[in-house]
């Protein structure tokens, strides 16, 4: 414990809190500010904070090893954050724990050593590990219904038996707000409860593309594979958003074929099913159905009003029947708007102490309606729609009378009146000055052919929950 290496910060100013671990966690927050989750869960979170004379703060590092990684990397960030934290004149100390338990690191981390010194990194790492998973996220809160019967089944089987199923990968889809971030969450959670050993990390594609660029940026793309590979379970949300990020499905590409060989958990969500996932490499994509793959559904009433009833009572509401059927009939594709409705409710009740009734209601359900509406633009709906079918937008707004120019065309026309707000006079206007009739016209053929025609239903379904998803 003697190993004592002081930091090069200068003198000493003696306003320290009494509470070391509330400054310590304060500093935490900063650091994690400034870092990204990887750097944060490796680097930081392993570090105990001791205790606080003098005006200098002592913590502990697992290996020397480890706090030479840190002083080189990290000294200006810790620096600044003790300052930030504690005042200008603030001290760190480092003690090395005189733990030799070892750490599995990867290779490349090892090469980093200093060839004199191949220290072992305390298991330490490994307990305080983040997972990042919500604890809301619960099996025990996840209304079983219909819609999700096949994708519930499977979550339940992999967390008693992570790896060890052959829903591996397990990739999950549906539209927004029914439920996927919940229910992969779960699994996480319910992993953990009862492997609490396991390494579990959960995250959106978009967080690993962001985490992915900075390692790339910041040359340390060796210490991001080696952090992915290994996981025990990686869970990854919204995985449609690496379309398009080529570099980063290669990276994720390998990840998941080591992880999948070594018999990991793989979990995946998605707004789309794997075929469908355009601009996603074919590769992953044909690795993506190796597994189970399974659709979340819109809950029918019966699992929408059984939803609310479960939420309003987590709230500590008493709803009447009549009045979570009134939401349920008239909220029908959105669970975190079934939500938010009870939010909105609640919010009234306790500021206006007013009491719930229909009336109440009604006027709560409309404006969730008009909120809905109020995000989406013509403009997102045609990129959208053109992007998905291929079509030049420019096409759209002129003359054209090509079949699949006129299908894109009618489709945007009718997304935008139902979507938004748009009068049918506005909407024709942003068609290349097109007459309301014209657009009238548009919406009843859409709504024909979506009644004779699956592929025209599913087509606007799916451009539907896009379009919703990039405008919430
Ligand atoms: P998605 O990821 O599919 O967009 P979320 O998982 O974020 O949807 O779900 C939206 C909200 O609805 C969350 O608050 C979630 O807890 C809730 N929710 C979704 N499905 C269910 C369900 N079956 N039972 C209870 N709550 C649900
Ligand atoms: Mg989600």
């Amino acid at each position: 414990m003697d190993n004592y290496l002081t930091s090069n910060i200068s003198s000493i100013n003696n306003n320290f809190s009494s509470d070391i671990s509330a400054t310590w966690k304060e500093c935490l927050r900063v650091i994690k500010d400034n870092v990204s989750q990887m750097t944060y869960n490796t680097w930081f979170l392993p570090i105990k904070p001791l205790e606080m004379s003098d005006s200098i703060l002592k913590v502990q590092l697992p290996s020397q090893f480890f706090w030479e990684w840190i002083d080189e990397h990290f000294n200006t960030l810790i620096t600044k954050t003790i300052h930030e934290v504690l005042g200008p004149n603030a001290k760190l100390a480092y003690v090395i724990s005189e733990e030799k338990e070892t750490f599995e690191i990867s290779s490349s981390i090892k090469k980093e050593l200093p060839s004199n010194n191949s220290t072992a990194i305390s298991t330490k790492l490994k307990s305080v590990f983040e997972t990042f998973l919500n604890p809301r996220y619960k099996f025990d809160n996840f209304i079983k219904g219909e819609g999700n019967q096949l994708a519930r089944a499977a979550a339940g089987a992999i967390s008693d038996n992570p790896g060890g199923t052959s829903f591996n990968p397990f990739f999950v889809y549906g539209g927004v707000g029914l439920g996927k971030t919940h229910l992969i969450q779960a699994i996480g959670n319910k992993i953990l409860d009862n492997f609490p050993d396991k390494k579990i990390i959960y995250l959106s594609a978009d967080t690993f593309t962001v985490e992915f660029v900075e390692a790339i940026q910041s040359n340390k793309i060796n210490e991001f594979s080696n952090f992915y590979r290994n996981m025990d379970v990686l869970i990854i949300d919204d995985i449609q958003f690496l379309i398009g990020k080529e570099k980063t499905q290669d990276y994720f590409f390998q990840i998941f074929n080591i992880l999948h060989q070594l018999r990991k958990q793989i979990i995946l969500s998605s707004d789309k099913p794997p075929k469908d996932l355009k601009g996603l490499d074919d590769r992953l994509i044909s690795r993506f159905q190796w597994g189970l793959t399974a659709d979340i559904q819109p809950p029918d009433l019966e699992t929408r009003i059984a939803i609310l009833k479960k939420k309003s009572e987590d709230y500590g509401m008493n709803i009447a029947n009549d009045i979570l059927e009134y939401i349920a009939s008239n909220i029908t594709s959105n669970i975190r708007e079934l939500e938010g409705c009870l939010i909105k409710l609640l919010a009234n009740v306790s500021l206006n102490s007013r009491e719930i009734n229909l009336a109440l209601t009604k006027k709560t359900v409309q404006e969730i309606a008009t909120d809905r509406k109020i995000n989406i633009t013509i403009e997102t709906i045609t990129k959208t729609v053109c992007n998905y079918l291929k079509v030049d937008e420019n096409k759209i707004r002129d003359k054209t009378r090509k079949k699949e120019v006129v299908l894109a065309r009618q489709v945007a026309m009718y997304l935008s009146k139902e979507l938004t707000k748009c009068s049918l006079k506005t909407i024709g206007l942003n068609f290349g000055g097109r007459d309301h009739s014209t657009v009238i016209h548009a919406c009843n053929t859409i709504e024909g052919m979506k009644i004779i025609d699956n592929t025209v239903k599913h087509l606007v379904d799916n451009l539907r929950t896009q379009i919703e998803l990039s405008s919430t």
